[in-house]
């Protein structure tokens, strides 16, 4: 059935419960209003999912809204903000209830999740195309950035790398030994808790969306810095090696976009977090700050692999 904008409003985002005390006026108001905690500062990130060009035309309504979201909140995380508020605009073809209720579901499933509540938004017309604007909170003066890698810092990242590419390459493949690497691809986990308990001991961070090579490359750039990192040491999975040859695989694992890990530098004199680090599960130590310029990507025997041609993906 079609709805009005109003009645999607009202029926799809405004009916979903929430119980921040810092949101003073939600959604239903020309705007929302928020209160900012005593010794906060506020992170405001932005990201546009378009059909076609951020996810495949025939992912799932569900997973299309959690998936707008987790993006954004994976921004926080590389930030080490903790998320509170988010406003969502859309633009659909038609109102389709039966859509909507399902993008809806997907969204705020993974709202609820990280207690960030949606307070406003716009609706229109058009091609399917999803902006979500997650607002953060941050103690004043202690956050995350690109920028602050030093030389003889280790370089680590969370999870495995590579497997939302592969899901993207497999997307049309039906057989079963594919489903995890898609499921990666849908349903991105943001690394807001690391991201947080990183804050006050990592030099820099940055959430993995367009391959490692290139958003390590962005922490290189920021910090004036440059890097090795030990290929033998990329955390790969076994569902990606089960489908791909092992070259083929650690390709994904630099190039490939949309894992929406983390990398993060930490000083090699902070050894008790290091320690911390080497017990918290899924997380790889892969190489480390240097101070010639570049990234440099090295086999067992020291040879380099010629990077070069395995640039993320640039819209423009
Ligand atoms: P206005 O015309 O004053 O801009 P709108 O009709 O666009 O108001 O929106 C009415 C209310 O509904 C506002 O509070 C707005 O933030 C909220 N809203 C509109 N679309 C969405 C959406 N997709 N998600 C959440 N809130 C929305
Ligand atoms: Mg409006």
């Amino acid at each position: 059935m079609a709805l009005s904008e109003f009645e999607i409003i009202q029926q799809i985002f405004q009916q979903h419960k929430f119980d921040r005390q810092d949101v003073r006026l939600g959604i239903g108001d020309d705007a929302a209003v928020v209160e900012v905690p005593e010794g906060h500062e506020l992170a405001i990130s932005m990201d546009t999912l378009i059909e076609d060009v951020h996810f495949p035309k025939d992912m799932k309504p569900k997973d299309i809204g959690y998936r707008a979201l987790a993006v954004n909140l994976s921004d926080l995380a590389a930030m080490g903000a903790e998320p509170a508020w988010v406003t969502l605009a859309l633009t659909i073809p038609e109102a389709n209830e039966s859509w909507l209720k399902a993008f809806a579901s997907g969204f705020f499933g993974l709202a609820d999740q990280y207690n960030v509540q949606l307070i406003g938004g716009d609706t229109t017309r058009g091609k399917l195309s999803i902006t979500v604007q997650v607002h953060g909170l941050l103690p004043k003066g202690n956050r995350l950035s690109r920028s602050g890698a030093q030389v003889g810092d280790q370089i680590y990242v969370t999870g495995t790398l590579g497997d939302a590419a592969a899901g993207l390459r497999f997307w049309n493949e039906p057989d079963h030994s594919f489903s995890w690497l898609k499921k990666r691809l849908a349903r991105p986990t943001p690394q807001t808790e690391l991201g947080i308990g990183l804050r006050s001991f990592a030099t820099s961070a940055i959430d993995i969306s367009d391959g490692l090579v290139t958003d390590l490359g962005h922490i290189l750039s920021a910090s004036n810095v440059g890097a090795s990192v030990n290929l033998e040491a990329l955390p790969l999975s076994l569902a990606l090696c089960g489908v791909v040859e092992f070259e083929k695989a650690r390709e994904f694992a630099l190039a490939g976009g949309d894992d929406y890990e983390l990398c993060f530098t930490v000083p090699a004199k902070e050894l008790k977090q290091i320690e911390c680090l080497k017990h918290a599960g899924q997380i790889s130590y892969i190489g480390e700050i240097e101070a010639a310029p570049g990234l440099r990507c090295l086999d067992r025997d020291g040879s380099e692999l010629d990077i070069a041609g395995l640039a993320g993906y640039q819209h423009f």
